[in-house]
């Protein structure tokens, strides 16, 4: 039962020489058939072990990546009709990294089309499904990546965070994700949706196996000018820390908007922190409530002018019947896109265009910079800052789908850290009456992964539902 194991068990078992990298492709690769058609979380998996010559530290361990990141030679579909037959032809950044630390991989994770949704529902190849219960999202849009981690189809796993796609469905499937502070991973080879806020980080089973991945996948890269030059650290050296005495903010004002079990998972959370030793008190962040407004005007204005290229012309997807030029565009990008992309691409062209580019994408951006502010304020008075990850746990399949207001406001949590660029983790924190995983998220300063990898691995010592993973 390799599959069921983390990613530092699995190394230790090769140090041991108990057991070969191609045993725990193997037993993933099984597991995954056994799964195929319940999960769905995968919208390519890779049927040969092929060994890394590297003798890097990951020991051709097999990785999952989401579907929106370049691997050479494999197919990059972002989970859109457009680029449905489109092969990559370099790796991304991480990927080389990956790469260099000896790791392999074992397929591409499905997503919400370009990474936009909540629910993984917005995919072209079919929706991913909850490995905790068939019936609801697996949350999105890394949705193949965390469900696939939770399930046993993937030992760990890479995703991308422009809003929340790493951390919601990582609470939503009971794994751990990490959204790195923005410019600590290069987003190289990452297809964009919205570059100020795209960030690529790790979902895996724990805490340290999270602190592994950022450890080889983040550092300054020349080829991603917004990738900062920081000194990387070892993060691992963080994971048994005392804790006692860190200063944590609670983010409590919107509790009253959760449910039941989510303010009942965090009133826990307070009481260990407390028993750890912690000084807990209550913070604001008077603006983040503007958050959700702001992001639907930030993210779609830049990812209406990142998907200018997909045009029939330069990549993927071309129309058969066309009369002229225009004409082709307009066929090409109707039909290639889905419904969801699309209400992006014109909202974004609508707050950009003249005469309402300073009534809206102006005021979003100082609204952005009052929001940076507030965790200005708050990180000069805490180490870590914790709220929800989300507000619920996970929702049916087809419950919000029709509803993209109702989805929208999935992110209500996780996105302020976007805006302002800090890292947040979302740890498992509590299952709910419905036997459904809820997560804990605690943010930093920029720049300030220490702390979350202090206070996260301390929590779960304390709290962690690893053997409750449906994995069976
Ligand atoms: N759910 C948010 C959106 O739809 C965030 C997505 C993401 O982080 N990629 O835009």
């Amino acid at each position: 039962m390799l599959y069921k194991k983390t990613l530092r068990e699995l190394l230790d078992l090769i140090d041991k020489r108990e057991i070969t990298p191609k045993d725990v492709y193997s037993s993933v690769l099984n597991r995954i058939k056994q799964k195929e058609n319940k999960i769905n979380a995968y919208v390519c998996v890779f049927d040969e072990f092929e060994e890394n010559k590297v003798k890097g530290m990951l020991s051709s361990l097999p990785v999952a990546v989401k579907d929106n990141m370049h691997i050479k030679g494999k197919k990059t579909t972002c989970s859109s009709k457009i680029l449905k037959n489109y092969t990559a032809i370099f790796d991304a950044t991480v990927v080389e990294k990956l790469k260099h630390a000896g790791a392999s991989f074992i397929g591409k994770t499905n997503l919400d089309e370009f990474a936009m949704g909540s629910s993984t529902e917005t995919s072209y190849f079919g929706t991913t499904h909850n490995p905790w219960d068939l019936t609801k999202i697996p949350g999105g849009s890394s949705g193949g990546s965390a469900a696939a981690v939770a399930g046993g189809e993937a030992v760990c796993a890479i995703g991308s965070d422009t809003g929340g796609s790493i951390r919601q469905p990582a609470s939503l499937c009971g794994v751990v994700g990490l959204k790195p502070t923005y410019g600590r991973v290069s987003r190289y080879g990452l297809v964009a949706f919205a570059s100020s806020l795209d960030q690529i980080g790790p979902i895996t089973k724990n805490v340290e196996d999270a602190a592994i991945l950022l450890n080889i996948i983040g550092g300054k890269d020349s080829r991603d000018s917004t990738s900062s030059n920081i000194e990387m650290d070892d993060f691992t050296k963080y994971l048994n820390s005392d804790i006692s005495g860190l200063k944590i903010g609670v983010y409590d004002k919107v509790l009253p908007d959760c449910s039941a079990d989510v303010q009942q998972s965090m009133e826990n959370s307070i009481k260990i922190f407390k028993n750890l030793g912690c000084e807990v008190k209550s913070v604001d962040l008077p603006n983040a409530k503007y958050a959700v407004s702001d992001y639907y005007i930030i993210a779609p204005a830049e990812a209406s002018s990142n998907l200018e290229r997909y045009d029939g012309i330069k990549y993927g997807f071309r129309i058969d019947n066309y009369e002229n030029l225009k004409d082709m565009y307009i066929k090409t990008r109707s039909r290639g896109f889905g419904e969801e992309v699309k209400r992006r691409i014109m909202l974004g062209t609508y707050v950009l265009s003249s005469g309402y580019y300073d009534a809206y994408y102006l005021k979003a951006q100082k609204l952005r910079g009052l929001i940076k502010q507030d965790f200005d304020n708050v990180f000069a008075g805490v180490d870590v800052l914790i709220a929800p990850t989300t507000p619920t746990e996970a929702f049916g399949i087809g419950e919000k789908a029709d509803n993209p207001l109702q989805m929208y406001l999935s992110d209500i949590f996780t996105i302020p850290a976007n805006l302002s660029a800090v890292p947040a983790i979302s740890i498992p924190n509590g299952i709910s009456k419905n036997s459904l995983p809820l997560g804990l998220q605690i943010m930093a300063n920029t720049f300030r992964e220490d702390n979350i990898f202090k206070c996260a691995s301390a929590f779960e010592k304390e709290f962690n539902i690893l053997d409750k993973l449906p994995l069976d």
